[in-house]
Formats: C-alpha cells, structure tokens, sequence
C-alpha cells in the first residue's frame, strides 16, 4: 500500500528574520537540522550590519487518512526477521496484534517455541 504523507512543514529554513540593528526584515535560508540552537551570522542587506541568529526546529507532524477508524484494520503480516516474531500489522494507524493459529499456518509461520527448539537442534548438530 502507498501512503503519502501530508507535509505541514518543510525541514529547509527559508524564513524572514527582523535584523536587530535596523529592524527591517532579512530573508535567511539555512538547512535547520544539524545546526539547531547554534550560531549563524548574516549581513543585513539594509543596514550592511552583520548580525548572529540561532535556527529553531519546530517539531514536525505528518498527516495520513486512518480509513480504518479503528474499527476495519487492514491487517497485515510484518516482515520481522525471525519470522516467529512476525505480527500482524495495521499500516494505517499502527496497530499489532499476535497471529491467530490460522494466519500462522496460512504464512507459514513458526511458533516462538517450534523456532527456539528447532534453534538448539540445529545448533547441537554442528558441534
Ligand atoms: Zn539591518
Ligand atoms: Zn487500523
């Protein structure tokens, strides 16, 4: 399934900032992840004035339609590796639950007692 999320905010700072020398405004692009809460210089292009501004990360939250509403997941196997630890997985708001005996069977999947015992097996064959 293909879910795109809604971008509300973009990571690259391209915002105004007030110069405070002359007040005016300064338009300051910056990449604001590495360099949260450090200093950065700009020359005023008004007042020819350099001055020093920290960028601030705003916490980001992407947006995605749940059409299951909690009520009709749709659910799906998880690619976990060893697939004994395989649940099933709703990609549309998050949920897990634990396979039923049918879903184990119908993706094959061994239980965590069947994996750990065929583990030792194998295991004490090679010494
Ligand atoms: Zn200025
Ligand atoms: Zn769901």
């Amino acid at each position: 399934m293909d879910v795109k999320p809604i971008k509300t905010r973009i990571t690259m700072i391209s915002e105004k900032a007030i110069c405070p020398y002359c007040g005016k405004e300064v338009y300051i692009e910056n990449d604001a992840s590495p360099f949260n809460g450090e200093l950065h210089t700009e020359e005023c292009p008004n007042c020819g004035k350099i001055f020093s501004y920290t960028v601030r990360v705003v916490t980001e939250i992407d947006t995605y339609k749940c059409d299951c509403q909690l009520k009709d997941h749709k659910w799906e196997i998880s690619n976990t590796s060893p697939k004994c630890f395989s649940t099933m997985y709703c990609p549309e708001c998050g949920e897990r639950r634990p396979l039923t005996e049918e879903e184990r069977k119908k993706y094959d999947i061994p239980s965590r007692e069947e994996y750990f015992k065929n583990l030792n097996s194998s295991s004490s064959e090679m010494s």
